[in-house]
């Protein structure tokens, strides 16, 4: 039997003997349960965001722990607003204390190495604000060597894969929801969960350069989408897949393969 790289997948025994290695990542998917327009799940942040640590510990050797479901509020100008229904969110508070929560638990189970891969646009600064704390109070309790990275998966597809991608010209990331980068990636990976022919090709949302609150409805398109999907393809899904693993998993290869590689070196 292959072994799973998913965590919730192995038994506890397992896990261990991988933990006692000593050199383990632990990759945590940040996801959120968010309206994505009329053909999406309102599981896509975490299924994208499981998919993409899936894929990257395939290519590092890392593994996946069970991701959080829940994010922070959508916010209206990168993903249509949290007053939309079928939107569940946890306060920022919530979301620091999960954070720093997960970073302590596995720190516990002798993991030096955890990387947030982060799939909804709103969860990443308090992600961040919680592996800071996690770390600070790690330091006090005399545990120097753990090393934390956070990162949005979107942030690894370079300019030259941005303008194969979008012939027609990138409306920014943010404006990415239930769009192009979302939609093929779930073409390719998760065909059977969405509905193309719901699809609404409107044109992308006009938004301010500001926040209002309580949010005015009528600024978020009616398809709940900031820019349309219709240019989406399971091609361009795969491409987005295997661009944004090679970017990540070259960063985990400057912050922890390298020192891996020093240390088994020095041995
Ligand atoms: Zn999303």
């Amino acid at each position: 039997m292959r072994r799973s790289v998913f965590i919730e997948e192995l038994d506890a025994f397992t896990y261990r003997s991988e933990i006692e290695k000593g050199d383990s990542i632990v990759l945590i998917p940040a996801g959120s349960i968010e309206q994505h327009g009329p053909h999406m799940p309102l599981n896509t942040d975490v299924l994208l965001s499981q998919a993409m640590a899936g894929s990257l510990a395939e290519t590092v050797k890392a593994l996946v722990a069970a991701p959080l479901v829940y994010g922070y509020k959508s916010q209206q100008r990168s993903g249509g607003g949290n007053h939309l229904a079928g939107t569940t969110s946890l306060d920022a508070s919530t979301i620091i204390a999960i954070a720093k929560t997960l970073t302590m638990e596995h720190a516990r189970h002798g993991v030096r190495k955890v990387v947030f891969v982060n799939g909804h646009y709103e969860n990443y600064q308090f992600l961040y604000e919680g592996v800071d704390l996690a770390i600070q109070e790690l330091q006090l309790r005399g545990i120097h060597d753990m090393k934390v990275m956070l990162l949005s998966y979107w942030d690894f597809i370079d300019d030259a894969t941005i303008s194969e991608l979008y012939p027609e010209g990138f409306t920014g990331w943010d404006l990415e929801h239930g769009g192009v980068l979302e939609t093929s990636l779930m073409m390719h990976l998760y065909a059977d969960k969405i509905d193309i022919e719901r699809i609404a090709d409107l044109p992308p949302a006009v938004l301010p350069n500001y926040d209002i609150l309580p949010v005015r409805p009528e600024l978020t398109p009616t398809s709940g989408c900031l820019s349309s999907a219709a240019n989406a393809s399971p091609e361009k899904g795969e491409i987005i897949l295997k661009r944004a693993t090679v970017g990540m998993a070259a960063a985990l290869e400057q912050e922890f393969l390298q020192q891996r590689k020093v240390a088994s070196d020095s041995v």
